[in-house]
């Protein structure tokens, strides 16, 4: 936390401290400390591999078996698998086990929050997890495992079982957003509410610039609350930050949250 100077950090403990309606926007930065590559920071997927982010649209992945047999084995290898919250994730957590989160809206797919221990109705995941499979003929959603199986089991591009059974074709994908695909209404809804409700909205991990999501800052920012940023590097909302902490989540989120 050495770009972090001390008036800033006595500020934004302090407004953290008087909370007791706190929003989290988290985004990918929170989950590298635990071992997931972000997409668009200085190592991530899409900025040295700027054709994974073209391949990753839901009109390429719906019209080409070769895009899906590559997604299904990047599935299949993904280190989130092994991952486990960090003291970033904990801290939030410890929001919960004090009584003052509002809850936690998150760009993550991993689950990590969950795992950290959130009562699930508190974590609002506006691009989807990639925990569970949904067909995107039928609607069937299971456990990503059941679906990873098979294509451990040599099947390159699984296809929906309860289709198959009625003699459809249903395709198979993570339970995600993907480039392409809309929003789950009710999903973002409930993330705005959030940010309309609360007293102090604090931002990890998230370039802000990915939207709507992002747009939960501004949102929060109208209805009175006070705003908190935490980040690695500059966002696209710092102007309207009371506080903006530039430096290693892992080590500033606990100090701040942990009075
Ligand atoms: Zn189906």
């Amino acid at each position: 936390m050495c770009t972090v100077t001390a008036d800033d950090f006595e500020q934004a403990r302090d407004l953290v401290a008087a909370a007791t309606r706190i929003t989290v926007l988290t985004g990918a930065g929170i989950s590298t400390d635990s071992g997931i590559p972000d997409f668009r920071g200085p190592n991530g997927v899409w900025t040295k591999n700027p054709a994974a982010e073209k391949a990753s649209t839901l009109q390429n992945y719906l019209a080409d078996p070769e895009v899906r047999r590559l997604a299904w084995q990047n599935r299949l290898h993904s280190p989130a698998w092994d991952a486990r919250p960090n003291s970033g994730h904990m801290a939030i957590y410890e929001l919960e086990r004090q009584g003052r989160l509002r809850a936690v809206v998150t760009q993550n797919i991993d689950e990590l929050h969950q795992q950290a221990g959130h009562a699930p109705e508190n974590v609002i995941e506006v691009h989807g997890t990639m925990r569970w499979s949904r067909c995107w003929t039928c609607d069937d959603r299971r456990p990503m495992a059941e679906t990873l199986a098979r294509v451990r089991d040599g099947e390159e591009d699984p296809h929906c079982l309860v289709c198959a059974a009625n003699g459809r074709v249903g395709i198979l994908k993570s339970d995600t957003i993907s480039f392409g695909q809309s929003l789950v209404p009710e999903v973002i809804d409930a993330a705005f509410v959030a940010a309309d409700e609360c007293d102090l909205l604090l931002a990890v991990g998230s370039t802000l610039s990915v939207f709507p999501a992002a747009n939960v800052v501004p949102t929060a920012k109208v209805a009175g609350a006070r705003v908190v940023i935490v980040n690695a590097e500059p966002t696209g909302m710092d102007r309207l930050a009371d506080v903006v902490l530039l430096g290693q989540i892992g080590d500033v989120l606990p100090a701040l949250i942990r009075v």
